[in-house]
């Protein structure tokens, strides 16, 4: 079996310096002040409603144009860049493999989750198109735009994979089925498979039977929470959000039924006040479920209500990240793994050998997602930077080189029995 050694002094009230984890008391999100009532619901943007014309880049100084789903989306900095619809380059990437869709209105999520960029709460400062959201700006486009690209493109595509980001909206449920009827119109699913991260508040198990209907190949829920507590706390009535961690599971486990087993999965934030026990409890109840957990590592994103919090540490980070990758893809289960008082990682239940060969493979550090074409445990989902800087990457948006894996080993604290090339 293969100790982990953790800093001594982890549970001092201090500053994250003196923590090897973010603990629940020190994650307390901010309470959202009160948005003038001529900055609510898009008024702005509806008030000047200038029309759209085709790619709107945002924070570029000027007003956000009124555009609205199903005829445009937002998509991802990394996306559009893939598309060669907006300039730039990306730190050690050549592309991305998923064309992460966003449905946008003026009138935004109307939710008010404490970690995201896109809550409700901003709109006091910043129009919904020119919010940032995972650390990065998310340009609008008109759909036929993409589709008009991706199928020019054919077999040639970068992409492996699309995927309809819901919010919440009382449009969300109806324009999610629209875009994915645009997509499957002009691309083959089988080709470029979609998957459908869902918004359960709005929706219900018919809608999940739909949406499979209408092609969609991969069912996933931003549970985001590890547990009900702090689900509570960063997306219900903690911040005045309307989310239930009841109605989540209801919808998770439609998904299950209709979609499949391998066909499903949740998003897990790391790092927002649980314990890694707590994190990986929920990893294994999805694994016994038949479905997969998609990981992020919590960053305090700019303008969100935790932005004055520490990101997580990098050690409980790596331990949680490998821990799911073992028992995703390694059939590793949490009865073999250990855990000290704290309830961290202190064995993560392989023969030290086999443990080692999985951390030099490295691609348990790689963005967790939705599988693309190289092989099931790679996610076509990279998302660059959309958890961490390129100076200190959490989830690797590419394979992870020697350099890489020997500092993962130091944030691991599991040092290299043999010499690595
Ligand atoms: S529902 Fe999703 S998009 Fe809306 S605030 Fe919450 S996390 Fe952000």
């Amino acid at each position: 079996m293969s100790c982990v050694k953790q800093r001594d002094g982890a549970q001092g009230a201090g500053g994250a310096a003196e923590r090897d984890f973010n603990a629940f008391e020190v994650m307390q999100p901010r309470a959202p002040a009160p948005t003038p009532l001529e900055r609510r619901n898009g008024a702005r943007v509806k008030s000047a409603d200038q029309r759209p014309t085709g790619l709107y880049l945002p924070n570029n100084n000027t007003m956000a144009p009124h555009m609205r789903s199903p005829e445009y989306v937002q998509l991802s900095t990394a996306a559009a860049m893939t598309l060669g619809i907006m300039a730039g380059r990306m730190h050690r990437c050549e592309c991305t493999r998923c064309l992460n869709l966003l449905l946008t209105y003026p009138e935004g999520c109307r939710a008010n989750c404490a970690y995201c960029g896109l809550a409700r709460h901003r709109e006091a400062e910043r129009d919904y198109a020119d919010r940032n959201f995972i650390r990065v700006d998310w340009p609008a486009v008109p759909v036929r735009q993409i589709l008009d690209i991706v199928a020019r493109d054919g077999a040639a595509s970068p992409f492996h994979r699309m995927c309809i980001s819901m919010i919440t909206h009382p449009r969300s449920d109806a324009d999610t089925v629209q875009v994915l009827r645009a997509w499957t119109r002009r691309i083959d699913p089988g080709a470029i498979p979609v998957s459908i991260l869902s918004n359960p508040t709005t929706m219900s198990r018919d809608d999940v039977v739909r949406l499979r209907d209408l092609g969609a190949d991969i069912f996933t829920v931003a549970l985001d929470a590890a547990t009900p507590a702090i689900f509570e706390r960063t997306r219900g009535k903690g911040v005045q959000s309307p989310h239930k961690w009841q109605k989540y599971w209801e919808i998770l486990l439609a998904a299950r039924d209709i979609f499949g087993p391998q066909k499903f999965g949740a998003h897990i934030i790391v790092g927002m006040g649980e314990t890694e026990f707590d994190a990986l409890q929920l990893v294994q109840r999805l694994v016994e479920l038949g479905g997969h957990s998609h990981m992020f590592c919590f960053f305090p994103e700019k303008g969100s209500l935790m932005d004055h919090l520490p990101p997580t540490p990098r050690d409980q980070w790596r331990r949680v990240q490998l821990a799911r990758y073992l028992m995703d893809y390694a059939g590793v289960r949490l009865e073999q793994m250990r855990f000290d008082g704290q309830g961290r990682v202190s064995d993560f239940g392989l023969p030290r050998a086999e443990l080692d060969a999985v951390i030099d493979a490295g691609i348990a550090f790689r963005t967790s997602g939705c599988p693309g074409k190289f092989r099931e445990d790679v996610s076509a989902c990279d998302r660059p930077y959309g958890d961490s800087p390129p100076s200190d990457i959490a989830s690797f948006p590419f394979q992870p080189n020697g350099r890489d894996r020997r500092r993962i080993r130091r944030q691991l604290g599991i040092p290299a029995v043999r010499a690595e090339s």
